[in-house]
């Protein structure tokens, strides 16, 4: 795997995701690779072969993520990868399966998840967005918010209520739009770290095919806890924490303090320790995890173990690449890849680092806030 993807990886879209400054690699970077990727039937390494994924077990998916990341090759699109295509290739109609899933495979399509709204977060079946049906269509309106890279996206998948009559959870359906529908507006957010990457999504009145609903109506809740638990489980995010503390090595390899690297010295190598066999722990987990050991606990409990440690580590890294280049991480907003030419008071593995280390921060708030996380592992693993 490792040859064959050293190959397949355009020497240009490596050498800009090893320098890269910000989380989200550039969009052209991902679709070029995608196209690639799905030319060798791998850019979906989690999807059974009936619907173009290889069909690998487990443990060869994991391999293949961990080389993926080893090698700086840009990261999956998750929305359409990871998240959507499994809701519609296990509750979606044939109509939608044929429409969307070649084009998600290809990276021809990049999703936007549309879930939270201004006060419904954690507590996600408050949401007030609503679709009525009327004829064919539905009429949708409200607010979407934190909505990464809505700007950007092509296809949207949202929960909306459908039916206000019955209990929250079961009024909640699952719908894809257009982006570029009359009537949905996107407003950009600017962040502390100086990207403008998550949005708001207003819908005015806008018109969607009845045939844009994801199985059945009233059935949304379902469907996302469903992309959720995928979601947690994967955000670990293992592989993209083993390639930082790599880099966190050469960081401390190449910074000097006192005549001699960082590397060589014992309050930080004793914390590099730390955060090592802290992650190495990790990634046994998400391997027993993914061997389907029998433990005492359910699968849904072992998802948001695995979110919040593996969301603490991923602070605990970017904490470090920050902590290792001192004062200049004052200077935190790197939003162009490369904009300056390194030079030996900016080398190459300066800029940037607090700019993702922000956005880090969110870690413990996307994909299920970490308090949250707790109390359902009070709730599910300890009976409180
Ligand atoms: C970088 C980033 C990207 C995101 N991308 C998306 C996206 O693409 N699509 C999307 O739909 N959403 C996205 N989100 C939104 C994310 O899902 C929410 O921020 C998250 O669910 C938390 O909701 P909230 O922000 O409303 O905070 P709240 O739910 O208001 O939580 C605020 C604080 O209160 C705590 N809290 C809440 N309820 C409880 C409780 N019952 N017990 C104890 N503590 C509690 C929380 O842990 C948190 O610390 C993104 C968020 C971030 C930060």
């Amino acid at each position: 795997m490792r040859a064959a993807l050293a190959e397949m990886l355009p020497d240009d879209i490596r050498e800009r995701q090893r320098v890269i400054t910000t989380q989200n690699p550039p969009l052209e970077d991902q679709r070029r690779w995608f196209a690639i990727l799905d030319g060798k039937g791998w850019s979906v390494p989690g999807w059974p072969v009936e619907f173009g994924g290889p069909g690998w077990s487990p443990l060869r998916r994991f391999i293949f993520e961990d080389v993926f990341h080893a090698l700086d090759a840009p990261e999956f699109h998750w929305s359409g990868t990871h998240m959507v295509g499994p809701v519609i290739y296990t509750f979606g109609s044939a109509a939608q399966k044929e429409r969307f899933l070649p084009r998600i495979r290809s990276g021809e399509i990049i999703w936007a998840q549309g879930f939270s709204e201004p006060g419904s977060g954690s507590d996600l079946a408050s949401l007030r967005t609503h679709a009525r049906l009327q004829g064919d269509r539905y009429i949708v309106n409200g607010q979407k918010i934190w909505t990464s890279g809505a700007y950007e996206a092509d296809w949207g998948f949202f929960l909306v209520k459908t039916d206000l009559t019955v209990k929250p959870q079961r009024g909640i359906s699952f719908l894809l739009m257009d982006m570029k529908t009359p009537g949905l507006t996107i407003r950009r957010i600017r962040q502390l770290n100086g990207e403008a990457h998550l949005c708001e999504v207003f819908l005015d009145n806008v018109e969607v095919a009845a045939e844009n609903l994801v199985g059945e109506p009233g059935q949304g809740w379902t469907y996302a806890k469903f992309l959720l638990d995928h979601e947690r489980t994967t955000s670990s995010f293992i592989f993209w924490s083993k390639r930082e503390l790599a880099r966190a090595r050469r960081i401390a390899a190449a910074e000097m303090l006192d005549g001699r690297p960082l590397a060589e010295d014992p309050a930080f190598r004793a914390r590099l320790i730390r955060i090592e066999a802290d992650l190495l722990a990790l990634e046994w987990s998400v391997l027993r995890v993914l061997a389907n050991e029998k433990g005492a606990f359910s699968p849904g409990v072992a998802a948001s173990i695995l979110k919040v440690r593996g969301s603490e580590l991923q602070q605990a890294i970017t904490e470090l690449h920050v902590d290792l280049i001192g004062a200049r991480a004052m200077r935190y907003f790197e939003p162009e890849p490369a904009a300056r030419e390194p030079s030996s008071e900016w080398p190459e593995h300066v800029p940037g680092r607090t700019t993702i280390a922000q956005i880090t921060r969110a870690s413990t708030i996307y994909g299920g806030a970490k308090q949250v996380q707790k109390n359902i592992l009070a709730k599910l693993a300890f009976g409180l």
